[in-house]
């Protein structure tokens, strides 16, 4: 079956916490990937780069300032 991947649009440089739709498992990634992100817990891929941006199968939860 296959996700569905939406664009996140003005992310710029920042480390974002994404909930996993499959598992509900929230993450933080970067966001400037060069390769897919996979779920620590399920293991689903829930970012894909995009050109300059990403895409996620989840739910941005919230921009992680660090
Ligand atoms: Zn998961």
């Amino acid at each position: 079956m296959e996700e569905e991947f939406k664009k996140l649009r003005n992310v710029g440089n920042n480390f974002l916490k994404i909930k996993c739709k499959n598992c509900g498992n929230e993450q933080i990634i970067y966001s400037k990937i060069s390769s897919t992100v996979t779920c620590s817990i399920c293991g689903s891929v829930i970012a894909k780069p995009t050109g300059a941006t990403l895409a996620t199968s989840g739910e941005l939860i919230e921009k992680v300032k660090l």
